[in-house]
């Protein structure tokens, strides 16, 4: 079943305006939740995310977080999803093809299950990852429904056999090739037992994951900066790792050419994805 506005519907039923302004401007916004075992992981945090980004684009949303919130419970109960991810998208809906917002349309909001192929191997194993260019819009922090520049350069990693590209902006100031996040993760580096990762500007998307990270390593006796970090720097690091809803912890073994802790997850990177298993209500990988 789909969740179509208020309702929920067969795929085959579910029919798309093509002047809903999702298709024609990527005009709306969008949440991925996981859920472990029958359970929605962190749903509080996506549905706040997903209000922070509607308000960031005027977009209002169609009815209020609560009730959003149960429909997508519902969703999860009517699919029998028992691990897999919700996918969530609310867009400023139908109105004839003008860029400025059209008065009084009513958002469109769609929401259904994927079934998951548990991400174990590259989880165990660590990935490849692809230096490319970070040629985005100024506003990452909204989860927008505008992904072209995060397609790009996913495929460009694609074409180079790697799991993710990792960002980095040519200028930013006085800075040169600051790594900002994945295409779809947040980054994360350890160099000299101290953890770094981007701080929380628009320049990245404050990833939920990322957020459980930072959580759970100030519960450790780990020292982490939310500080900017080169090309350079993610090169020259002892361990690497990124996040995400459906990637977890993910370590990173290769960055380009340059092969990180001989090419095997770090011993900090194994525990953060130890203590992170601890969160989730049934263990994806052991
Ligand atoms: N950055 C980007 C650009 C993303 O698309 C995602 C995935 N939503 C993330 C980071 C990670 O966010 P989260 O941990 O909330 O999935």
């Amino acid at each position: 079943m789909i969740l179509l506005n208020d309702y929920f519907v067969n795929r085959e039923e579910v029919t798309i305006d093509i002047e809903d302004r999702g298709y024609q401007f990527g005009d709306g916004v969008y949440e991925v939740v996981r859920v472990y075992n029958k359970q929605l992981f962190a749903l509080q945090e996506h549905m706040e995310r997903l209000k922070n980004s509607a308000k960031e684009v005027c977009l209002k949303l169609p009815s209020d977080l609560k009730k959003i919130e149960n429909k997508i419970r519902q969703l999860v109960k009517e699919n029998n999803l028992e691990d897999g991810i919700v996918y969530i998208q609310i867009t400023r809906g139908v109105a004839q093809r003008v860029h400025n917002f059209p008065g009084n349309t009513t958002p469109t909001l769609v929401a259904y299950t994927i079934k998951l192929n548990k991400p174990i191997e590259n989880i165990a194993n660590g990935v490849k990852t692809k230096l490319v260019e970070d040629i985005r819009w100024l506003r990452c922090d909204i989860k927008s429904l505008n992904l072209l520049g995060n397609v790009l350069a996913k495929q460009k990693a694609k074409d180079s056999h790697c799991f993710e590209a990792i960002l980095f902006r040519k200028n930013l100031g006085a800075k040169e090739n600051i790594v900002t996040e994945g295409t779809s993760t947040n980054v994360f580096i350890v160099k000299d037992h101290i953890i770094y990762t981007h701080p929380t500007t628009s320049l990245i998307l404050n990833g939920i994951t990322r957020q459980k990270v930072l959580d759970l390593i100030a519960n450790l006796s780990l020292q982490v900066m939310e500080e900017t970090f080169s090309t350079e720097e993610i090169t020259s690091a002892d361990e690497v790792f990124i996040t995400s809803t459906t990637d977890e912890i993910t370590p990173v073994i290769q960055i380009d050419k340059v092969i990180i802790n001989k090419g095997i997850p770090g011993p900090i990177t194994k525990q953060i994805q130890k203590e992170f298993k601890n969160l989730l209500p049934e263990p994806t990988y052991s």
